[in-house]
Order: structure tokens, then C-alpha cells, then sequence
């Protein structure tokens, strides 16, 4: 057996002794052997909770489940594995059941913005297909934490139908992010057939998979895997680490895998207080990634979900981050910071303020270093008017069937083509004022 740690052959043995050896490579092996209640786990990795904490873990795993592959598992090093990144990620915390006044179920109104089963419809040109509700280890900072393990919500093939209709169905949908759940769970057949609707579909230009299995079940992606998907491009798939430790060679040797049949890699990484909060650890994993191909794509601030609270961070901490890497390192391995906004209105990039001051023709800009600059704005720079008509313009964008809907947003109050010049929230009492009076 040819594992990542010396422990995990220790691990591998006290999971199955008479099969591991042989099969720990199989990734169904390690599904059928994943560890799913803290008896097995403690017996996995050689260690015993005291009996007060065994009850509140019970307590914990009952509303939120357990489930986690025996390789990921033996990542966790046994001597210090309270303070183990893949520890928190993958075992459950009492502190999961405090509950805070402002957490909530569903954080990003997911399913208020479900448009068809399976859909959820948040943007204008591009839809979250939740084609799998199977994960092979269930994150314990998951923001769907509300529907793990919850096999009710598996979505029958009518769903994934419904699914697909509704894609069919709104041309503007050009870009189809399918996520779950883990779509790489699903047998190659089922992801093979949805994906060769979507490729049918003229108007879904890109595909994409967020996945966390080659973090957590490498050994799932296979070349037979890797060969169909590669019959799907354009396909993007991103990934999931949010630890250097994470970054093993089996996991290196699925990267690679995915990269070698052709598909862009990102990554996208959950800040999670003392397990990732760290600036140095950051730049490390994002240095980790781009040397096996993989681009550091968000780095999402915890959302408000129930169970989270323990794992939140302040928002300045993932601004000091970013701090640390902008110029700090290569421009593409620096992930965009995000707040997935409460509520349902998307992510919101954040960043450290990089614009000081602003006059008639000049802005005042700082670096990385805190070297303080201008730049002198163009005296003559005359932009092309824009009545919204490509046809007419001078600048050749020429598209066949450019069907251009209006702006929105600050988009639309910056355009040309439209006289609103000021967005105002509904339901101020100084509107209400004006009516009355
Ligand atoms: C994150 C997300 C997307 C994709 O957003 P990008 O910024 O394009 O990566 C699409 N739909 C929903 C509902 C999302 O949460």
C-alpha cells in the first residue's frame, strides 16, 4: 500500500485489516468504508474522547451527520489532532449547536431563488445546477449544512429533467455550474448524460463543477473519469482546499489528471478561524495550487449558516490576507475575497482600499509597500458615447445575435443609454414623506 502517511497505513489497518492494503486506492472501497460515527472514528484514529464530550458529540452528530473517507481521515496527525486542520474540517464541534441570533438556515436564500427543482437563478447569466446531494466527507463548515446527509433530498432523475428544461428554456443562462452535494459522486454514466444535455443546449456556452473530491477522495478521479469529461469542454472544474496539509500526492496526482485532460482548474477556499485564518498559511496553499495547475479563484468569508459560528472570522482578517498577497506574489495566485451576501445577493469581492483621493485630474494611489503615487488621468480622453446600438459603433465588437439586455445596477445609473441617475431603496421614510405631503 503506497499511502500519503506512515499513520495512515496504521489507519487503513484498524479499518479493515483484511482489505485495506489492497484497496485502499479504490475509491469505492473508501466510500464503502467511510467512517460515520465517533465510536469509529475514535477506534480509526487510536483515540478516546472523555465521556462528558462523547455525549455532546453524539448530541451533535444527531442533527448535523457524520461522514468522512478513511483517506482524508488519515491526514490527521493523531499526537496533536485537536489543533489538525483536517481534524476540524471533517469531526464534529459541540460548539456546532450554538446557535447565534443572526445565523440562519439558508444564509443565501438558495431556496428562495429557486427558479425550477434543482435550480437555484441568482444572476443574470448563469444558474447553480444542484445535481448530487452525496458528498464523500461532509464539511463541517459546510453553508448547506441544513441538507447533509439528508437523503430525502436526493434529486430524482424527473428533478435533474425539470432541471435541465428550465436551462433549455432561458437562453440568457450561458454558463451552468453544477454543484450538489458533489457532482463527482455521481457514476460517470449519470454525469456523462447530464453533461451531454447541457452540451446539446446552444446557448450554455461553458459547464462548470465544483467539487471537493480531489481533496477528500482523490482517488475518484480516474482516467476514465478524466476521459469523459474531457469529451464535455468547454468544462471548468474548481476544487476545494483550504489547507496546505490538504495538498497531498495522491491529491497532486488527481490535479494533475484533471489538468492533463485539458481542464482550467480553480480553487475555491472557506476562511475558517484557526484553521486557515493565517496569512503566511495562505500564501503557502496558493503557492501549493498554482504549482499543480490549480488557480486560486475566491476566498469566501464564512457564511451566517446554523453550526458555523465557531468557524467565522472577522471580515479585516480576510482584508489583512489579501493585504499580504496583492504584489506580494504572482497576480494569479492571489483568489478574490467574497462575502456571499445575506439574503441572496450574490458575492461581493472586498478588498484592502488601494485608491487614496481623487481631484479633477489626478488620483492618489498606494502600493503593497506603501509607496503613495499618482496618476495623472489623460487630458483629452473622450470615451465613445454609447446609445447601446453595437451596430452603429466604432468600436468592432460585431458579435452575430448580440442580444445586449439593459444595464443594471451601478452599471445602469454609469451608462449612457439610460437617464436614472440615482438608485433609491424602496420604503424610506423620506419617500413616504413626499407622498404624504
Ligand atoms: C457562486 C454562485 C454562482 C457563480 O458565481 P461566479 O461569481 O460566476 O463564480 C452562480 N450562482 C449562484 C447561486 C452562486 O452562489
Amino acid at each position: 500500500m503506497n499511502t500519503d502517511t506512515t499513520t495512515a497505513h496504521e489507519i487503513a489497518m484498524r479499518i479493515d485489516a483484511d482489505t485495506a492494503v489492497a484497496r485502499w486506492k479504490d475509491w469505492r472501497w473508501q466510500v464503502g468504508h467511510s467512517v460515520r460515527s465517533i465510536e469509529t472514528f475514535e477506534r480509526a484514529l487510536g483515540i478516546t474522547f472523555p465521556p462528558e464530550e462523547r455525549a455532546e458529540l453524539e448530541r451533535t452528530v444527531e442533527r448535523f451527520p457524520l461522514c468522512v473517507t478513511p483517506y482524508y481521515l488519515s491526514l490527521i496527525d493523531p499526537e496533536d489532532f485537536r489543533n489538525d486542520p483536517v481534524f476540524m474540517q471533517c469531526f464534529p464541534s459541540v460548539r456546532e449547536l450554538e446557535v447565534e441570533d443572526y445565523d440562519l438556515e439558508d444564509p443565501l436564500a438558495e431556496d428562495a431563488d429557486m427558479t425550477a427543482p434543482c435550480i437555484t437563478h441568482r444572476y443574470p447569466d448563469r444558474v447553480l445546477f444542484l445535481v448530487s446531494n452525496l458528498c464523500a466527507m461532509y464539511c463541517r463548515h459546510c453553508t448547506r449544512k441544513r441538507k447533509v446527509g439528508d437523503i430525502d433530498s436526493v434529486p430524482a432523475d424527473e428533478e435533474i429533467e425539470a432541471g435541465l428544461a428550465y436551462i433549455r428554456e432561458h437562453p440568457r443562462v450561458r454558463d451552468v455550474l453544477l454543484s450538489g452535494g458533489d457532482p463527482l459522486m455521481l457514476p460517470d454514466e449519470t454525469l456523462d448524460r447530464i453533461l451531454t444535455e447541457l452540451d446539446a443546449i446552444e446557448h450554455v456556452e461553458v459547464v462548470r463543477i465544483g467539487t471537493r473530491v480531489p481533496v477528500v477522495l482523490p482517488y475518484r478521479i480516474t482516467a476514465d473519469l478524466a476521459r469523459m469529461l474531457g469529451t464535455h469542454h468547454p468544462l471548468w472544474i474548481n476544487t476545494h482546499f483550504n489547507h496546505p496539509k490538504e495538498i497531498t500526492s495522491s491529491s497532486e496526482a488527481a490535479l494533475s489528471i484533471l489538468a492533463d485532460a485539458g481542464i482550467p482548474l480553480g480553487n475555491q477556499t472557506v476562511l475558517l478561524a484557526n484553521v486557515n485564518d493565517c496569512p503566511r498559511l495562505q500564501r503557502t496553499l496558493a503557492h501549493k495550487l498554482v504549482r499543480n495547475r490549480v488557480r486560486p479563484y475566491y476566498l469566501y468569508q464564512c457564511d451566517l449558516s446554523e453550526g458555523l459560528s465557531h468557524f467565522r472570522t472577522s471580515v479585516a482578517r480576510g482584508i489583512e490576507i489579501v493585504e499580504n498577497l496583492v504584489g506580494h506574489t504572482s497576480g494569479f495566485a492571489v483568489p478574490t475575497y467574497v462575502v456571499d451576501a445575506p439574503g441572496g445577493g450574490g458575492k461581493i469581492p472586498l478588498m484592502p482600499t488601494y485608491v487614496l483621493s481623487w481631484a479633477d485630474n489626478k488620483v492618489v494611489l498606494r502600493n503593497y509597500e506603501g509607496v503613495i503615487t499618482t496618476y495623472q488621468e489623460p487630458k483629452n480622453y473622450c470615451p465613445v458615447y454609447c446609445d447601446g446600438n453595437c451596430a452603429e459603433c466604432t468600436l468592432q465588437l460585431k458579435e452575430e445575435n448580440a442580444e445586449e439586455p439593459g444595464p443594471v445596477g451601478i452599471a445602469k445609473i454609469l451608462s449612457d443609454l439610460d437617464e436614472t441617475s440615482s438608485l433609491v431603496p424602496e420604503n424610506t421614510e423620506r419617500m413616504e414623506r413626499r407622498i404624504d405631503a
